[in-house]
């Protein structure tokens, strides 16, 4: 193989995305060409510097990156022996180059199909390739939120055409309405990990259904739910047409429970009575439930739903009634939406929460589905979610981290005794280690201010205590929770001794007012004469800005309105890099915080679902007071060596027991032990 064909089978697997040495590699064959195209490694090498491929040394370590990846390839698979699982969800976050995710579901999904490949399962994963994507942010002169919709390019993209043994595109078909729907599909391999996009913009399909699977959440009513047929029943056809078998289909959120009644119709035809169809269905079908707010849970009017289903209804033979109860609570109560949360939990063998407090919020939320069962006996766990610590440790970390906990730590990342050699870190280099994170992210932030829409001075200072805080601004999360009390917030800029400085980012959904008001109260801020500087938007949140904030960044605040945060996956990536969470305890973090690890915001037990008018102020007051009586000292109290022993004891403290917890290895190890192997029968409901 030549240089140039090595490079392109690396760029031809995701595997590059979680590994730094490759990045690098591409990075090096054209820096400008990487850096616009928001690092994608097949637009660098078609513009390749030639005097760097036929360098030599260059050539040298292509070849040692390249052997690095068929021995990743080639290696054992240590749950080889698992049952095939095929996973959907709508969105998929694998790298900013690819940008069809809006946040956590997204990027979790695409953590978890990561880890499934380290891990040797025998793993698909079924999408809907969003060439629109989901939006990229910039702003208008008067501060207001705008989106663009960029468009991806498959030919520019490691993505392959799946075509059939005569090379043409393979097709399945699905019903939206009576309109017939052509579907094609793209694939994408993540390691050992296959993933299959399906797509209707090509010309088997007219102009209207063509722009179906354009964008993520975007659009009417109708197009969702035609986008959540062409998910669940296209995923399903598409996975027969490509001959992938699988014994569990995981349901990653409602989005593409209509997998279940394509399983339900492929039973039924094959002469089964409805009640066995159903069992047969439940029997490989889990789910997993992500958020306690409302309008996560899709819902749609009973007249679309049946308009939208009249295709498929004729090919399953069931009657209004009948295929409307699947969707909800009461079968007979006929002005109730068909839900798709719902369905997913009818015809699911199990279903889980993604954190312990979530799972209990789930079991209220869905109580009503089992009225003869105590709350506590609904049939909904919790599997706490977990990050891809490779995708999610700065490659900057690295030479640290192999340095101190050994070159092969990442591969043994499960084992607790690789961490507790953080035990042995002197305390000079575990606060140089923060102290280089720090200075690389504030040097990122002022070259980043330079390209922004929404003009902004930067003045952080490398020494001063840095605060992150990035997710999607929808509203419970409460993004300008911290200037609750604008006094109070400035004055914590303004102090000379233990001055802090902030740094935001986000998105809010182009529909969401409330989140878009947000990200102007933010804004606004950062024009204050005294926080210019010191406090700073950065527009455009995708991966790469969460992967530069969650390494640089002190302390990550997180102030959601407790329990709408069913996990959060953003502070699991400080940990490693010796940041600090100072958060809430909702979604993970009750499990996460130890007392000594970070700082809680609030008590655990007071709040759950209180009056806004009340939380929130109680909730800013304890921000401020634990920041001013605890972060502060412990950032800037130092000893005759200048180094802050008490931050140094909680830094340690979280980096021995947070980022094995809470890694997507254990997560889908968790899965793989307690809900994909699981026997059928063995589960309760
Ligand atoms: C990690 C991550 C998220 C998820 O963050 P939460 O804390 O769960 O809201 C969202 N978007 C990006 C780009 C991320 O990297």
């Amino acid at each position: 193989m030549t240089t140039r064909e090595k490079l392109a089978a690396l760029a031809a697997n995701l595997w590059w995305t979680w590994t730094p040495e490759a990045i690098a590699l591409f990075r090096r064959l054209s820096p400008g060409a990487f850096a616009v195209t928001d690092n994608n490694p097949v637009a660098a090498l078609r513009v390749a510097d030639e005097a760097v491929l036929n360098d030599p040394d260059f050539a040298k370590e292509v070849d040692a990156v390249h052997a690095a990846f068929e021995a990743y390839m080639s290696a054992d698979r240590r749950y080889g022996d698992a049952p095939p699982t095929a996973y959907f969800c709508m969105e998929y976050g694998l790298h900013e180059s690819l940008p069809f995710y809006s946040g956590g579901l997204g990027i979790l999904a695409g953590d978890h199909a990561k880890a499934a490949s380290d891990l040797g399962l025998p793993f698909t994963t079924v999408g809907l390739f969003l060439r629109g994507g989901y939006f990229k942010q910039y702003f208008d002169a008067q501060g207001r939120q705008q989106a663009e919709f960029p468009g991806i390019d498959a030919t520019e993209h490691p993505v392959t055409l799946v075509t059939d043994a005569s090379g043409l595109p393979l097709t399945v078909t699905v019903h939206a309405g009576w309109d017939e729907v052509h579907l094609r599909a793209w694939r994408i391999d993540l390691g050992h990990t296959t993933m299959y996009l399906l797509d209707t913009d090509f010309s088997a399909n007219p102009y209207h259904l063509r722009f179906l699977t354009r964008r993520l959440y975007q659009g009417d009513r109708t197009t969702r739910i035609r986008q959540e047929i062409i998910l669940g029943i296209g995923g399903v056809r598409m996975l027969r047409a490509v001959g992938v078998e699988a014994e569990v289909f995981h349901l990653n959120e409602g989005h593409c429970a209509f997998l279940t009644l394509e399983l339900l119709r492929e039973q039924m035809a094959r002469g089964q009575s409805r009640e066995q169809a159903e069992a047969a269905v439940r029997e490989r079908c889990v789910f997993t439930t992500h958020t306690p707010v409302k309008a996560g849970h899709d819902r749609f009017d009973p007249g679309l739903f049946i308009e939208q289903m009249r295709g498929f209804q004729h090919a399953i033979s069931l009657s209004d009634h009948d295929l409307l109860a699947y969707g909800r609570i009461n079968p007979n109560d006929v002005t109730s939406p068909f839900n798709m949360t719902v369905l997913g939990l009818k015809l699911s063998r199990t279903a889980n929460g993604v954190s312990k407090l979530n799972g209990e919020v789930a079991r209220r939320q869905w109580h009503a589905l089992y009225p003869d069962r105590h709350v506590d006996e609904v049939p909904i766990g919790h599997v706490t979610n977990g990050v891809h610590l490779p995708t999610w440790t700065a490659p900057h970390a690295r030479p640290f981290l192999n340095e101190h906990l050994g070159p092969d730590w990442l591969e043994h990342r499960d084992r607790p005794e690789v961490w507790r050699k953080v035990r042995d870190i002197s305390d000079e280099a575990l606060w140089e280690y923060r102290r280089m994170l720090r200075r690389t992210l504030i040097a990122f932030v002022n070259e980043y201010l330079k390209t922004q829409t929404l003009p902004q001075e930067a003045a952080l200072d490398p020494d001063a205590l840095t605060i992150g805080f990035a997710r999607r601004f929808a509203t419970y999360k409460r993004a300008p929770l911290f200037f609750y009390d604008k006094e109070r917030a400035i004055k914590f800029f303004t102090r000379t001794d233990r001055p802090i400085q902030m740094i935001y980012a986000g998105k809010a959904h182009p529909d969401d007012e409330g989140g878009k008001a947000y990200i102007r109260e933010i804004y606004e801020m950062t024009r204050h004469p005294a926080l210019k500087g010191r406090l700073i938007y950065l527009e455009d949140y995708d991966m790469e800005i969460g992967r530069m904030l969650t390494s640089g960044c002190d302390v990550w605040l997180n102030n959601p309105r407790r329990p709408y945060e069913a996990s959060g996956t953003s502070g699991q990536k400080v940990a490693v890099h010796g940041g600090l969470n100072l958060s809430i305890l909702d979604g993970w973090w009750p499990e996460g915080y130890n007392g000594k690890n970070g700082w809680a915001i609030g008590e655990e037990a007071s709040h759950l679902y209180k009056d806004p008018e009340i939380q929130d102020p109680e909730d800013a007051n304890h921000l401020y007071d634990t920041l001013e009586n605890s972060v502060l000292p412990a950032f800037y109290e130092r000893d005759e060596r200048g180094l802050p022993p008490e931050w140094l004891a909680r830094m340690r403290n979280a980096m021995e027991h947070l980022p094995y917890a809470f890694s997507a290895h254990r997560m889908v190890t968790d899965y793989l032990e307690r809900i994909y192997r699981p026997a059928p029968q063995s589960v309760q409901r």
